[in-house]
Parts: C-alpha cells; sequence; structure tokens
C-alpha cells in the first residue's frame, strides 16, 4: 500500500490544537515543562530555550541544568534547581541544547530518558545518543521521544544524511528510533515511527542564527507538557517558530532572544 500523503500544517491546525487555560485551571494542569539545557560554557543555550518554553501554553517552566543560576536571575517565574533529579513535577522534558556531553550531561540526559515522561532530545543529547551508550534505552522509552536534528545531527543519528527525500528519510529514522522526528531544514519535516508526516510551510532563512533551534525546543517542551500528542506538538512548534522567525525579520532583528520575544505574538491567542 502506498504511504499516507503527507500533510501541509496549516494554521487552522495550530489554533485548533493550542490550549487555553479555563476557570477550572491551575498552574500545573496547564503543564509543567522541565529544561535540562545548557552548562557553564553554554548558559545561552538555557536561556533561549527558557525563552521558547516561557512562550508556550504550560503554567510552569522548570530549570534544570548548570545555568539555574543566571536562568532564575534573569527569568524569575521559572523554578530552577541544579539537576534533573531535583527538579520536582515535571510533565515533558527537553534535553540537550547546549548542555555538553560530559560526565554530568550524561548522567541528566539517562534521567530524562529514564523518566516515564514525554521528551524532546536535541543537539548534544543527539551526540550522546549517537556513541551506542544509550541506544537501547532510547527504543526502549513507553513515553514518547521527540528528536529533532538538523542535517548534521540527523547524519550522526542516521549514519547518512537525508537525501533527495526528506520525508521518506525522516520516516525511516522515526521508525528506527520510534521516536516522532522533525528534521530541521527550510521546510521542517516531522514524521512519526507509524508513519505519518508534516511539512512546515513557514519557514524562513531568517532562522538560521546560532540559538534559534534552543528556542523551537523549549517551545516543543511546552506543548508537549501541555498534552499536545508529541506529532501535533512538533508541527505547532516548527510552524509558529517560522511566524516567529517572519515576524523578527520584518521588525529588523533576528538574533534566537528576538525570536523568542516575537513567539509571543504568533502564539495563538
Ligand atoms: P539549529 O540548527 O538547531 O539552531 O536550528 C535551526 C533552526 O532554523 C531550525 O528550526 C531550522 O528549521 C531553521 N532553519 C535553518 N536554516 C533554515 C533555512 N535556510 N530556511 C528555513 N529555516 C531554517
Ligand atoms: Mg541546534
Amino acid at each position: 500500500t502506498a504511504a499516507p500523503a503527507v500533510r501541509l500544517a496549516e494554521q487552522a491546525d495550530i489554533e485548533k490544537w493550542w490550549p487555553h487555560p479555563d476557570s477550572e485551571s491551575d498552574k500545573y494542569s496547564r503543564g509543567v515543562v522541565g529544561l535540562a539545557t545548557g552548562s557553564a560554557s553554554y548558559p545561552g543555550a538555557a536561556l533561549l530555550s527558557t525563552a521558547g518554553a516561557l512562550a508556550g501554553p504550560t503554567g510552569m517552566v522548570r530549570y534544570a541544568g548548570s545555568a539555574h543560576s543566571i536562568v532564575a536571575t534573569l527569568h524569575p517565574s521559572v523554578v530552577v534547581a541544579p539537576r534533573v533529579s531535583d527538579a520536582g513535577r515535571v510533565q515533558a522534558w527537553v534535553c540537550g541544547s547546549g548542555l555538553s556531553t560530559d560526565q554530568r550531561a550524561r548522567e541528566e540526559l539517562r534521567a530524562v530518558l529514564a523518566a516515564p515522561l514525554p521528551a524532546v532530545l536535541d543537539a548534544d543529547a543527539i551526540t550522546m545518543l549517537v556513541d551506542g551508550t544509550h541506544a537501547n534505552e532510547l527504543r526502549a522509552r513507553t513515553a514518547p521521544t521527540v528528536l529533532t536534528p538538523h542535517d548534521g545531527e540527523f547524519k550522526r543519528l542516521a549514519g547518512s544524511a537525508p537525501g533527495e527525500d526528506r520525508v521518506g528519510s525522516a520516516l525511516t529514522l522515526a521508525a528506527w528510533t520510534r521516536s516522532v522526528v522533525l528534521l530541521k531544514g527550510d521546510r521542517t519535516i516531522v514524521a512519526s515511527p507509524d508513519g505519518e508526516s508534516w511539512v512546515n510551510p513557514t519557514g524562513t532563512p531568517s532562522l538560521a542564527t546560532a540559538g534559534s533551534g534552543d528556542v523551537l525546543g523549549g517551545l516543543l517542551g511546552s506543548l508537549l507538557a501541555a498534552g499536545l500528542t508529541p506529532v501535533r506538538a512538533a508541527v505547532a512548534a516548527a510552524y509558529l517558530h517560522g511566524l516567529a522567525g517572519r515576524a523578527a525579520a520584518e521588525s529588523g532583528s533576528v538574533t534566537s532572544a528576538d525570536i523568542a520575544t516575537a513567539l509571543r505574538t504568533v502564539v495563538p491567542r
């Protein structure tokens, strides 16, 4: 049988999926996202993933990592801890951007993989997965995992770069890793292990800037913690990230911090 058709993400999809608080909501019921990102060497990744998460629909953002002091100083609404194991109640994890690959980072990745919670794995988490130590832990997970590789990270994971058929390449990796794959690029692809695939139309080359993917990861984690399915969370995050890149470009400045700020203007309200 033919593979199901690739779907094009639309504004109406994102509006339909976006959760809004009601009179019964509290900060926990809106979702708590945990961020295991950044390090002493890369505090910016912690700040950018935090800013992305704060633009999402969750009621609380927790940060767990070496950059906890600066995150708490610059984002007073974020609850911080030095380690994943100290973070308290979390409903989805984001792990990897700027985390480094040292022993401490490995322990944090292991804690995230072991938690029975949805997880976004990006950047250094992908690098640490590839050396084999954690590959079986990934495949053994029962909670959903979303991998967010750019082409270089995809090549590390899959053994070869995505081919001409980017949708097919992402679907193959998704099946092998039993994870949703968000393959970054001009037209970001979202592919699921059961053969569903989406293409995002809102990309802009302005997104090709340092730290841009960290913002995306934080937003994606917030959507997972808020209860969206992994595919919907990934599609919505890519879509809104693209709109934010366009809005930032129109305002004349597209650092990753500007993309995070612009996210607040493009999310459904
Ligand atoms: P990262 O490499 O992790 O910082 O992520 C880069 C982000 O920018 C991803 O969301 C990509 O989809 C996006 N991006 C990179 N290059 C382009 C491009 N040429 N056109 C559109 N989006 C891009
Ligand atoms: Mg990245």
